[in-house]
């Protein structure tokens, strides 16, 4: 579960963190009174579970109340990469010497934590870590040790950071490894004009595991479906997780849907997302799973996978005729049917002959079939 903006201040400050003096509201009028209270000089930024507001439009300065309004008002209004600003942030506003980036991620691949620090922080960090990878410290984090005052020091020192800063390090690890945490990020932390390091923007991710030890957080503050689409499926009732890839992915039982992910997978193609319609799928489910997939624009082209049990592959196929008839399919379909009347489904999608829906018996060929158009896509 990821944290607001606002949720990770108070986390850091509740650490000994510094950071700068707020208030979250969800209009401009408020906007003027918390920007009054916060002496006039502010940043409005918006509380949206995604990076890169900056960037979009959603974190402006403020030079006086009325324009705090003003600017809460425009940024209240925006939609930031499909999530829509309902509060904003208001900050006082911090005049900056230089910007750092500090985080701790755990490392699944090394089995351990990472200590990733830069002195080119801000928010150009994507290219600074693409372009200039040694601007970059990276450095292992034995989880029991944890960051020590020494460590902390060497941290610092391997990212040209400020000896000062070392303080926050140590603070950010204990954020880390005691609210259970598996990424903390403070991005920029700045040195101010008057010489204070103060963490400007931060990001948390807590460990759902742990979802019983941090009760605060869970009880009613988060919104599980943070990305639209599976706000928008979970509301169509149906069990859908969006993944990062092209290759999108309906199928029947969660265990078949995790082995399709897998064999696309190793197809060399990336899975746009899991989606399992379970065992009723009908004319409508498969409906929605259709509709929800297609309007990922990452998606490519569509693999449905089933296996025929209890709803037989012919119903299965009738599903997707009527599916054809009210969603309008933009993208290849690649349609594997098996198990119960399999040949009855076949026949029934040959007949329909949609030109954007093709058939193959196996889940290999229909794999490689879906990946290769997505390549050609
Ligand atoms: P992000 O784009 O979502 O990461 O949002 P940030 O909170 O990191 O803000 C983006 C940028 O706005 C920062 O890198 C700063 O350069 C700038 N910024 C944020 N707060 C302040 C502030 O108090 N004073 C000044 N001068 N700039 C700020
Ligand atoms: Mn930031």
């Amino acid at each position: 579960m990821d944290l607001y903006e606002h949720q990770a201040r108070q986390l850091f400050a509740e650490h000994g963190i510094a950071v700068p003096r707020a208030e979250v509201v969800d209009s401009a009028g408020a906007a003027q009174g918390a920007a009054t209270r916060l002496g006039g000089r502010v940043v409005v930024k918006a509380q949206v579970k995604t990076g890169g507001r900056g960037k979009a439009g959603g974190v402006k300065t403020a030079a006086d109340p009325a324009a705090a309004a003003l600017t809460a008002r425009r940024i209240l209004g925006m939609d930031i990469k499909g999530h829509p600003v309902r509060t904003v942030m208001l900050a006082e506003q911090m005049d900056i010497e230089a910007e750092f980036y500090v985080g701790y991620v755990l490392d699944r691949a090394a089995g351990t934590f990472l200590a990733i620090a830069s002195a080119e922080g801000g928010m150009e960090i994507e290219e600074v870590a693409a372009n200039h990878p040694d601007a970059v410290a990276r450095i292992p984090v034995d989880p029991v040790e944890g960051v020590t005052d020494d460590k902390a020091r060497e941290i610092a020192a391997a990212a040209g950071l400020p000896p000062e800063t070392a303080g926050v390090l140590a603070r950010l690890w204990q954020v880390l490894s005691r609210e259970d945490a598996l990424l903390v990020e403070v991005n920029p932390l700045v040195l101010t004009t008057d010489g204070r390091i103060v963490a400007l923007d931060g990001k948390v991710t807590l460990d759902d595991n742990a979802r019983f030890r941090q009760p605060r957080w869970s009880a009613g503050a988060d919104d599980p479906h943070a990305d639209p689409l599976e706000a928008e499926a979970a509301a169509k009732g149906l069990n859908y997780v969006k993944l990062d890839g092209e290759v999108g992915i309906i199928g029947n039982g969660a265990g078949l849907v995790m082995s399709t992910l897998d064999v696309v997978a190793g197809c060399g193609a990336r899975p746009a997302n899991f989606l399992d319609i379970g065992g009723g799928a009908s004319a409508r489910v498969m409906a929605d799973g259709l509709s929800v997939v297609l309007s990922d624009p990452d998606v490519a082209s569509v693999l449905v996978n089933v296996f025929g049990g209890i709803t037989a592959c012919d119903a299965v196929a009738e599903g997707i005729v009527q599916a054809l008839e009210t969603v309008r399919l933009t993208k290849p379909l690649v349609v594997r049917l098996d198990g119960n009347n399999a040949a009855r489904g076949r026949a029934i999608l040959d007949a329909r002959a949609h030109p954007l829906v093709q058939q193959s018996t196996t889940m290999d060929g229909a794999a490689l079939s879906a990946a290769r158009l997505a390549d050609a896509a």
